[in-house]
């Protein structure tokens, strides 16, 4: 290591609190530190809420810090909020915290947004915090876009979640670049992201070096470009007479017809369902869409769809006369 590389990893020992080992080093390498500097060290670990980490480089660098020092550090932390440092301070001067400000400062904690903190400080005096307080603090997390701080708090009140807060949480994940947290509060909402909002996301995964984030932004992306395809598929069921009649439709729909039941193999006659689709699906998704939306809107789970000379089809489904089976295969009669 050459000086300005030693001198760089005893500044970052100091920053972070490592006293000792900057100390160590220092005295290895024939770096000079100044009483001066590692006392306003000390002192910024203090001010940071590091009270062990101030101590133990207060031994190392033979700086003694004064009991009352100490409490006035913890009265601040106190003051401030800052409930995991006042705890640490307490334990080290050997000082009970007072509990009403404990669960103000749990309160305060709260009403920050700062679920974990709040916790904690009603845990300490074994208090359970109040339903509305945590509703609060649920509410400026989803802002925030923490959603797992979110859940939790709306959890502990016993709530749900409202749709409107998720989706605020969605957004915020998604506008900063957090892309799971962004579709886990959309789909708890059981809404989609709008596309852009997604490419965006996924842009900032990518600046961000990401790259499966990213992949994960633009996959969903996508996947709204085929919905909004698929949904451009509009399914009609029409009746036996109204096809015959219908000049619309062309004339080759009469060559498909039911062949035989795949259950029974009788041929005997099917009673069919007609649905006119608007037009043919094409991928694999349109299809499997197609699938689910027959079953799910008309009951249908077969069905063979003819393809005609325009863009639109013809969806239709036989049922079995002989064993009421829908399992029938199609077949298109010569002509
Ligand atoms: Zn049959």
């Amino acid at each position: 290591m050459n000086d300005e590389k030693v001198i760089a990893y005893i500044k970052k020992c100091l920053e972070s609190g490592r006293m000792g080992e900057a100390i160590e080093s220092a005295m290895l390498t024939g770096v000079t530190l100044s009483k001066e500097e590692l006392k306003n060290y000390i002192y910024k670990y203090l001010d940071n809420g590091w009270m062990s980490r101030a101590i133990e480089g207060g031994k190392a660098a033979g700086i003694e810090l004064e009991k009352d020092i100490l409490i006035d550090y913890l009265n601040r932390y106190l003051s401030n909020g800052k409930i995991y440092s006042a705890i640490e301070a307490s334990r080290i001067i050997g000082m009970p915290l007072p509990r009403e400000r404990i669960i103000n400062i749990g309160s305060e904690c709260f009403k920050k947004g700062k679920l974990t903190a709040g916790l904690e400080a009603f845990r300490l005096v074994g208090v359970s915090p109040d339903e509305e307080e945590l509703i609060v603090c649920g509410n400026l997390c989803f802002k925030e876009g923490h959603l797992s701080s979110g859940l939790e708090a709306y959890r502990l009140a016993n709530r749900t979640p409202p749709e409107e807060e998720l989706i605020a949480c969605g957004d915020r994940c998604l506008n900063t670049g957090h892309i799971t947290p962004g579709l886990e509060a959309y789909k708890l909402a059981n809404k989609t992201p709008a596309r852009e909002l997604l490419r965006v996301c996924g842009e900032l995964c990518l600046l961000e070096k990401r790259t499966d984030d990213a992949r994960k932004a633009f996959v969903a992306a996508q996947k709204i470009d085929i919905i909004i395809k698929v949904a451009r598929i509009e399914i009609r069921e029409i009746s036996l007479v109204e096809l015959r009649d219908s000049k619309d439709i062309d004339e080759s729909w009469r060559r498909f017809r039911p062949g035989e039941c795949l259950d029974c193999k009788s041929d005997n006659g099917f009673n069919e369902r007609f649905f006119l689709l608007s037009r043919t699906p094409e991928t694999k998704e349109e299809k499997e869409w197609l699938d689910k939306t027959m079953e799910s809107q008309y009951g249908v789970m077969h069905f063979a769809v003819g393809v005609f000379g325009d863009e639109r089809g013809l969806a239709d489904s036989a049922i079995c006369k002989n064993c009421g089976s829908s399992n029938v295969g199609f077949v298109i009669q010569a002509c």
